[in-house]
């Protein structure tokens, strides 16, 4: 492996903006805020973004971690990231949305579910609120099932099986998301409590019990249309979706 020398000034650049966050024996690199300008309907609101990587091999020698990120084949993986908004380590209440990876409903505008909606829904919430954050969680797609097999479980969806039903006749179970990175990389940024914005109390109680400091949770809905009747209904039904 070729060896980059970072000069001096990259190092100075780098220095404080690439935190490591220890969690038993992995280790989570963090690297930001970067100035993040986004278009929501036409204004400009400007985030503050991070991205995040976990790796097993701890170091604080910065020429370490960059000699080993051009062999990573990193755009072969997703990476998470997260979008801040407002004074985040200090304000009062921060509004957070763990958003799961949708690449139909985040970057197409599928209908056949609300995560685009609820994305773009949350971005707003967070910026008009003043102070919080959403958390795009890349290792979440299809409930963390992955794309490949989404498309799979899509096909036994239109041949009228329901999301929990097709997910598990392909042998998964139904919900095999994980937040234990994401709370760590927000534990890094904010101690102070947080209100989630979700319709799933379920995640809500999994998140407080993982050690997030949730006082409260604002619920999400719309986009509703013949297209994804269904999948709501389901995540009511089965899911213990509420309002
Ligand atoms: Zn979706």
């Amino acid at each position: 492996m070729e060896q980059v020398q970072l000069n001096s000034n990259v190092f100075t650049i780098l220095e404080d903006k690439i935190k490591m966050i220890k969690k038993g024996n992995e280790v989570i690199y963090l690297v930001g805020p970067i100035k993040l300008p986004v278009n929501l309907d036409g204004k400009t609101v400007e985030f503050k973004w991070y991205s995040w990587l976990k790796s097993d091999r701890e170091t604080k020698d910065f020429q370490r971690v960059i000699d080993q990120l051009t062999s990573l084949n990193l755009a072969e993986y997703q990476q998470s990231s997260v979008l801040v908004y407002g004074d985040f380590e200090y304000g009062e209440n921060a509004l957070i949305r763990m958003h799961s990876i949708c690449h139909t409903g985040d970057i197409f505008g599928s209908k056949r579910c609300d995560c685009g909606f609820q994305l773009k829904q949350s971005m707003k919430m967070v910026s008009e609120h003043g102070v919080g954050a959403v958390f795009y969680l890349a290792n979440h797609e299809g409930r963390g099932i992955g794309l490949f097999n989404k498309a799979i479980a899509y096909l036994l969806q239109e041949n009228g099986y329901d999301t929990v039903e097709a997910n598990e006749e392909l042998g998964f179970t139904d919900d095999l998301r994980n937040y234990d990175e994401a709370i760590e990389v927000l534990k890094a940024l904010r101690a102070k409590p947080v209100t989630l914005i979700t319709n799933n109390p379920k995640k809500l109680k999994a998140l407080k019990e993982a050690g997030l400091p949730v006082i409260g949770r604002t619920p999400l809905w719309g986009d509703i249309s013949e297209y994804n009747e269904k999948y709501l209904q389901t995540k009511i039904r089965k899911s213990e979706h509420m309002a």
